[in-house]
């Protein structure tokens, strides 16, 4: 299929996203879809590509009338930075005793491989409400639910996202494996569902050929086909 033709499509009325038209003759290479290219943000406050920093800044603007203030805890992130991540949990697990195996199970309930990151698209965001006081982990379920201090904000994506095309990958369904329920994370639809087409073009045992990767070892091809599945794919049906 001509990848081109199918964003335009997918897209409808959009334009196509500005970042893409500046890379060469794939939007969607290799290192963009893996966090390893530079990719132009959309302003500091708000690090996505343009296109998705464009919708989510219309969905804050609605928020904010609303006396919500839509607050990017985490936009795009690079391969390094999802390394530095994998890593320093790795050690952290491995101090306190766990195997490898269990480790990086451990690791995968809430993060992700490098290289396997929505994060890494620019599509993808962790939000909370800025106007609510900040005490300890902000990014935990219970508190976007019943009297936590993101229940509200919830309540309001819940009916306003998915206009804005916002939804959420992670959700509670019973039908989802993989990853845990993440109340806090949004994608943005027009742009990752087409990169997610793309990326599943890769061959995932070639992602994680990377120096300094802690766990490596255990990641074994059958590890990945599984991780894939359940994983990657383990997402909202609207954001496949
Ligand atoms: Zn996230």
């Amino acid at each position: 299929m001509n990848r081109r033709l199918f964003i335009s499509t997918s897209l409808g009325l959009m334009t196509l996203p500005t970042w893409s038209q500046t890379s060469k003759a794939d939007p969607f290479s290799r290192e963009f879809l893996l966090g390893m290219e530079e990719l132009s943000l959309y302003s500091n406050t708000i690090p996505l590509a343009l296109e998705a920093g464009n919708a989510f800044e219309k969905m804050q603007l609605k928020a904010k009338k609303d006396g919500i203030l839509l607050e990017i805890v985490s936009g795009y992130r690079s391969y390094d930075r999802q390394k530095s991540i994998w890593n320093r949990k790795f050690k952290s697990n491995q101090e306190k005793g766990l195997t490898p195996e269990n480790n990086i199970l451990k690791i995968i309930e809430y993060s992700t491989i490098p290289g396997t990151s929505r994060h890494h698209w620019g599509t993808d965001v962790d939000i909370i409400d800025g106007a609510k006081p900040k005490e300890g982990d902000v990014l935990v379920s219970n508190k976007f639910h019943e009297k936590g201090p993101y229940a509200e904000l919830k309540k309001w994506m819940e009916q306003h996202a998915e206009s804005f095309g916002f939804y959420l990958p992670y959700t509670r369904s019973i039908d989802r494996k993989g990853f845990y329920y993440e109340p806090w994370h949004y994608s943005f639809a027009p742009l990752s569902i087409p990169i997610l087409k793309s990326y599943l073009q890769l061959d995932l045992n070639e992602v994680l050929i990377t120096e300094g990767l802690e766990g490596r070892a255990y990641l074994s091809s059958e590890f990945m086909s599984r991780y894939l599945k359940h994983n990657i794919l383990g997402i909202a049906a609207a954001l496949k």
